[in-house]
């Protein structure tokens, strides 16, 4: 199989699995709220597992931990001495699992990242200069480490995109950018949520989409909007959250009536979402909504896992080597077949 990413989409489903924020945070080596991936440098040997993870669920991407891996959240924690290192280390990390031949017969695709800088602001242009040198220098030495492709993401400016993707385009590597406007469902800077993703094909972006922010139910039906306007290949990576009208994105999401005990801070992002959690049929029913209308690139963004990125797999019909693990409820205690009739009749007691 062909290691540009454009040749695969041409061919048919590409996986990439997103979100190593909330999942190395989950797993215990990142504080939330602060959310700098120093994890590369401190234990790399836990983001090589995730990475490893993701790759055995059947993501085709590993996608560099870079995410706030930029120069203005390092000078936030005092450590900017350390942000050439950092992004080295985590672009090694998924160069290495990119090329093990342990996680699935296909060569497997590392990618560059940046993202949104949090700095950007519309009326500044003084922000925009310093966002251009920090995607320039992490693109530099993504460029640097071997990546096949790079990917932009999460951006709710669309200028800060524009800008993103500007950069990038500088490399000749296949792009991948996607949006992640906010509950106002306009970009911060104006535009609206599917002109920017037209902007961004006529500026040269092999593929547009969105990620983050949003679930299923609040991103589909852009995307369907979107593959009708562009002519690129798509890209669909929603958090698994039960976002809906009222609450488009996470951020404001109120937690169910039953919550005991909820957030300090008093709200449900990021820290309380679990009641919120779609569960992997939801996933799998998206990923296969979204591959009918024609959307090639598809995953799952922050609380995503490998048990879902194996879901979307699985619904655009791959077989990817956590297959082997799949559901198999034929076998269970209480749904199962061949069980003792005893416990098959006290199910609806248990
Ligand atoms: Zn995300």
């Amino acid at each position: 199989m062909s290691k540009n990413l454009i040749e695969r989409l041409n061919k048919g489903p590409v996986i990439c699995a997103e979100g190593f924020l909330f999942e190395i945070e989950r797993r215990g080596y990142m504080s939330s709220g602060e959310f700098v991936p120093m994890v590369s440098l401190e234990h790399p040997e836990a983001l090589e597992t995730l990475h490893k993870d993701f790759q055995h669920a059947g993501s085709d991407i590993v996608e560099a931990f870079t995410y706030n891996g930029h120069r203005e959240k390092m000078k936030v924690i005092g450590k900017e001495e350390l942000i050439e290192p950092l992004n080295r280390a985590a672009l090694k990390i998924a160069r290495k699992v990119a090329d093990l031949k342990s996680t699935g017969p296909k060569p497997n695709l590392m990618a560059g990242n940046i993202s949104n800088s949090n700095i950007w602001n519309d009326k500044d242009k003084k922000t925009h200069l310093q966002v251009e040198k920090m995607f320039n220098e992490m693109i530099g030495w993504a460029v640097d480490e071997g990546a096949d492709m790079l990917i932009g993401e999460t951006y709710y400016y669309a200028e800060e995109a524009f800008k993103a993707l500007e950069v990038m385009k500088k490399t000749k590597l296949p792009t991948v950018i996607t949006i992640a406007p906010m509950a106002e469902d306009i970009m911060r800077d104006g535009y609206n949520i599917v002109d920017t993703c037209k902007e961004l094909e006529q500026r040269g972006a092999d593929v547009v989409g969105m990620n983050c922010f949003r679930g299923p139910a609040t991103m589909l039906p852009y995307l369907k909007e979107i593959k009708k306007q562009v002519k690129c290949h798509v890209a669909a990576l929603p958090i698994p959250v039960r976002t809906n009208k009222k609450y488009t994105t996470w951020f404001n999401l109120p937690d169910r009536d039953d919550c005991s005990c909820g957030a300090p801070h008093g709200r449900t992002f990021p820290t309380a979402l679990e009641p919120l959690l779609c569960n992997r049929y939801e996933i799998g029913q998206f990923a296969k909504d979204a591959y009918k209308i024609g959307i090639n690139y598809l995953g799952v963004c922050c609380l995503g896992n490998p048990m879902l990125v194996r879901e979307v797999a699985h619904a655009v019909g791959l077989t990817v080597p956590a297959s082997k693990y799949r559901e198999k409820m034929e076998n269970h205690f209480m749904y199962g077949k061949d069980i003792p009739k005893h416990m098959k009749d006290y199910g609806n007691k248990a």
